[in-house]
């Protein structure tokens, strides 16, 4: 749950009443970045609040080659060189050349927070032409559970039960999904939780649905619902990351081996009534789509930079380079004083 006090001075909402039109949203060049430049920015703000530092990717790497030497090479791997199409001054397209694709990896979470993020508001904004009713986040929440596997298929059950009711089925239209889960290093357990984005029908209070919960868990009844205004922000809640870096940090070995060790395909994000249509390619096997503008797909070295008409061309940059371009975004300047 987010603080209601976080804006954002310029997200616009996309979906502003039932019967505004959608205009999907075209994320400027300099929005294009990869995990890690998100991630730095995100643990900064992060890191004014919180005590502990925020880690690194290379924090990570350096806990998880102590455990699991195989996982740790992998994540180090990853996104430690890109492909870049650009003309020196623009960047059309950019991808790593591997992707470990982990939840727990800081680069490859954030990617998939932000390509789930733009898929889920286009489909989202798409539904609500045909239906009426009020966007909200609804977030419903276990009791601490020894296991992480354990506490998400509790989560899961206690859900399908009360997606059931006869209750959710008269006040939600539509909803989408996430499970979230962090760690109690005091308690030695996982919090595991369900962030929806719902189209609510007629008004459902805080407390009805809480008795309705508790009745499904047996023993958890804290739940939160509020309106979102703005569908981006709702969206950016859901799509985040599963799991805090910070968490991966204060975990005990055999707990932090069960986060690396989680079922590859571990279903993370669930959808139903008119949101039904909310699929999401999860695991999208093809890493060269990564950050494409849909627009921009065709093109190819050789052809003219939509912006400026110079030429385009395809370069291999390593990890210092990428963050470099998004950071100054002069290609050539870069490659003389990088290379060697
Ligand atoms: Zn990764
Ligand atoms: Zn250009």
């Amino acid at each position: 749950m987010t603080p209601r006090t976080q804006q954002e001075t310029n997200s616009k909402p996309l979906i502003s009443g039932r019967n505004s039109t959608f205009t999907p949203s075209i994320y400027p060049v300099q929005q294009v970045r990869i995990g890690e430049r998100e991630f730095r920015d995100a643990s900064r703000r992060k890191s004014e609040r919180w005590t502990v530092r925020t880690p690194t990717k290379r924090d990570i790497v350096a806990r998880l080659e102590r455990v699991s030497a195989e996982d740790g090479l992998r994540l180090k791997q990853c996104c430690s060189a890109f492909r870049v199409l650009t003309c020196g001054q623009h960047t059309l397209r950019s991808y790593p050349t591997f992707r470990c694709k982990k939840p727990f990896c800081p680069d490859c979470a954030a990617e998939r927070a932000n390509r789930l993020g733009r898929q889920t508001e286009a489909k989202i904004a798409e539904a609500m032409r045909t239906h009426k009713g009020r966007l909200c986040l609804l977030t419903l929440t276990m009791k601490n559970a020894a296991t992480l596997d354990g506490g998400l298929v509790k989560l899961k059950n206690a859900f399908t039960k009360f997606k059931r009711r006869k209750e959710f089925k008269e006040h939600i239209k539509g909803y989408f999904g996430a499970f979230e889960y962090t760690f109690n290093p005091k308690t030695n357990d996982f919090h595991v939780h369900l962030h929806l984005i719902i189209l609510r029908g007629k008004f459902w209070n805080q407390s009805d649905i809480s008795d309705v919960w508790r009745d499904v868990t047996g023993d958890s009844f804290i739940v939160d619902i509020r309106e979102i205004k703005d569908a981006h922000k709702g969206v950016k809640e859901v799509c985040k990351y599963p799991m805090k870096p910070a968490d991966l940090m204060t975990m005990p070995d055999d707990k932090f081996l069960e986060v690396v060790k989680m079922k590859k395909g571990t279903r993370m994000f669930i959808s139903g009534g008119c949101f039904y249509n909310v699929k999401l390619d999860d695991d999208a096997d093809d890493a060269a789509d990564d950050n494409v503008f849909s627009q921009f797909a065709d093109l190819t070295e050789g052809d003219a930079c939509p912006f400026c008409k110079e030429e385009l061309f395809d370069v291999l940059v390593n990890r210092q380079q990428h963050i470099g371009l998004h950071e100054l975004n002069s290609m050539p300047n870069l490659i003389k004083n990088n290379s060697s």
